[in-house]
């Protein structure tokens, strides 16, 4: 991959150990053998001091708090002899030097050799700068030492790279592959944009699950775009000292524009982008991070569009925890969602695999991407090496259909644990409900357009969705209209009850959305005759649009009970009215259902001839006129 890794670490590595030994030899010797580094002074009792003071041997005596050295009268021409004893605690001391003509002072300075003294000196700023440096080499994975702390460590692809990854590489993700096209395009020949006057953005956030190409797309993008490409993930910006890691953003970005035009490509985005403040119960244990964030959003905010032609390409599957600043116009403004493919996309990934092992002539692919379904681009990379090495364990020639066959029930089996792979009949009924929201959708419009049905699982909570996008931008709902949202929202398990004459968990939050919908209508927005237009609930919503919960004012037992029956009634009734939509298109819900069995995802043309021959039941449409009028 032509990874050029800067800075090479392991010098200062290497002098950092070895001052950590040195000064570890220093305590050492020190603590057990002190006496090597001064004049060895014979220790006496001290009676014997006392006697030797009365006896008038003794010249001079350095009184210390917890010592008392003293030197001996020269009895001939050798050298003095310095004595040391432990004092104990005696007033009379001093009186009793001062009878015998002694020579006395307190405090004396400690008698260390010059070798003691300049160790003394210059060993603990080297322990302490030892310390120091060992802490760095861990935490910065002993790759690099003190002074490169703030050097941004991230890895720089440089074009012509003889294994780099294209956009041949990455299947099934064309939406995301189109986008992205266009800003390589404009890194290939900005001439081409600006002359227009046409400002491309500066960040780009790749969203999607675990194993759908993000990292591998990005790749791809500094691949073709044939400029310079930083590429780091965003743990790798957190660190232990608070500081570093905002340092290291600079870093990052001041290297980038250097380097101009070029890619700057942030992996993980939600290790660092996380929610400011976001109450996950630590005060002040996130400073690090918000630090590096608060650097990450002004670094972006820093270079115009326009003159240095930086792009941030960031990648993340958890979008939901991102800080909300992050996502505003200048900084990560353009986000493009890399899905779990679809059918047709599948079958891509799997020939781009396939392609590189030696494959049986009977071998359909097309079969073995009807029967993964909710399978990543790494799912599928994944089944293929596993039915090579199935077939190699046999040791046939090739791979053959029922090494794939083989080889997706094992890998199955792994994802099912993690609940991320639908058996056929979940598989069906998934079905059945997603076409139950988009007929009751398409006939009580108050939602918006039907415009994307699918039964590709998405994440943990949806197994399929339906989307409907609203034909304008609105601010006002009518009740009507919110009243069709809830018979939508119930089209789901009404499909269920049709259909298999059973329900399943699968439409509980469907339930919670029409109820939370229909207890506003008559609580908050004054929309039930019974109980008149009054506010029922003091919920205020703050400006960001997250409710404080949703507290009902004082009401009495009677108002309470007739809330209820009233949300109960509103409910209800949407749900009668899908169950008769349901019933009475009978057979086009049979027919899309069975249609979208076979390609997981209908949407555009296609979807909308199937929708438009969906009727109102007769009984229906005169109600419905009623309450229009
Ligand atoms: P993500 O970053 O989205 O979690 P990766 O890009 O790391 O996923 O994907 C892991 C591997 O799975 C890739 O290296 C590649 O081999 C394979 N892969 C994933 N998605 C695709 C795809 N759309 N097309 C081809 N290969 C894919
Ligand atoms: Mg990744
Ligand atoms: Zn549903």
């Amino acid at each position: 991959m032509g990874v050029k890794n800067q800075a090479p670490g392991s010098r200062s590595r290497l002098i950092s150990n070895i001052l950590f030994i040195l000064s570890g030899i220093f305590l050492f010797v020190n603590l057990f053998f002190p006496q090597l580094f001064g004049k060895p002074i014979p220790q006496v009792p001290y009676s014997m001091f006392i006697d030797q003071v009365e006896d008038g041997n003794v010249a001079r005596a350095s009184v210390g708090q917890n010592e008392i050295i003293y030197e001996l009268k020269q009895v001939n021409q050798e050298e003095s002899q310095v004595l040391k004893t432990n004092p104990i605690f005696d007033l009379e001391l001093p009186k009793r030097l001062e009878e015998k003509g002694v020579e006395f002072a307190a405090a004396p300075p400690p008698k260390n050799g010059w070798l003691g003294n300049i160790l003394g000196w210059i060993i603990p700023p080297l322990i302490f700068v030892a310390i120091w440096q060992f802490f760095i080499s861990r935490s910065a994975g002993g790759a690099q030492g003190a002074l490169s702390l703030t050097k941004s460590r991230a890895k720089v692809y440089v074009d012509g790279d003889s294994t780099k990854v294209t956009f041949d590489d990455v299947a099934g993700v064309e939406e995301a592959k189109t986008e992205l096209t266009e800003i390589v395009d404009f890194l290939k020949t900005p001439e081409r944009y600006k002359a227009i006057g046409a400002r491309i953005p500066k960040g780009v956030l790749l969203v999607g699950p675990p194993g759908t190409g993000k990292t591998l797309m990005a790749k791809a993008v500094a691949g073709e775009a044939g400029v310079s490409f930083f590429s780091i993930s965003g743990s790798e910006f957190v660190e232990l000292f608070v500081g570093a890691g905002a340092a290291r953003v600079r870093d990052l970005f001041d290297q980038a524009k250097q380097k101009a035009p070029c890619i700057i490509f942030i992996d993980e985005l939600d290790a660092i982008g996380q929610s400011r403040g976001g109450g996950n119960g630590f005060v002040g244990g996130n400073d690090e991070r918000e630090q590096t964030l608060n650097q990450l959003l002004t670094e972006m905010d820093g270079f115009a569009a326009g003159d240095a032609t930086v792009i941030v390409l960031a990648a993340t599957n958890r979008p939901e925890v991102l800080d909300p600043a992050l996502l505003r116009p200048g900084r990560f403004d353009r986000q493009v969602l890399v899905d779990r493919p679809d059918l047709s996309g599948r079958k891509k990934i799997l020939e781009i695999y396939a392609a590189k092992v030696r494959l049986d002539v009977e071998v359909d692919l097309k079969q073995i991407a009807t029967r993964t379904p909710g399978f990543a681009g790494a799912d599928l990379a994944n089944l293929v090496n596993e039915a090579a090495l199935l077939a190699a364990r046999n040791n046939r020639e090739s791979v053959t259909q029922a090494d794939f066959n083989e080889a997706i029930e094992r890998v199955v089996a792994g994802l099912e644990k993690k609940s991320r792979v639908l058996n056929e009949k979940e598989k069906q009924i998934v079905a059945y409900h997603e076409v139950g929201h988009a007929l009751v959708g398409s006939l009580m419009p108050g939602g918006g357009k039907v415009a994307k049905i699918s039964i590709v699982p998405r994440g943990m909570a949806a197994l399929g969705y339906t989307l409907q996008m609203p034909t304008e931008d609105r601010f006002l709902m009518s009740e009507s209209e919110l009243k069709d949202q809830i018979a939508t929202m119930l089209g789901g398990r009404a499909a269920e009850e049709v259909v298999f004459n059973s329900i399943t968990t699968g439409a509980s939050n469907d339930l919670q959305r029409a109820t939370d919908l229909a207890e506003r209508m008559v609580t908050t927005y004054g929309m039930s005759e019974v109980l008149g237009p009054l506010a029922y609930e003091k919920g205020q919503q703050n400006f960001l649009g997250q409710g404080m919960g949703n507290p009902r004012r004082m009401v009495s037992d009677e108002t309470a009970k007739a809330i209820d029956q009233e949300v109960k009634d509103i409910v209800e009734t949407a749900h009668q009215q899908a169950l008769d939509i349901l019933s009475h298109n009978r057979d086009l819900l049979e027919q899309i259902a069975q249609e979208i069995l076979e390609v997981e995802v209908i949407e555009g043309e296609k979807l909308q001839s199937l929708l438009n021959q969906a009727e109102l039941p007769q009984q229906h449409t005169a109600e419905s006129e009623t309450v229009l009028a």
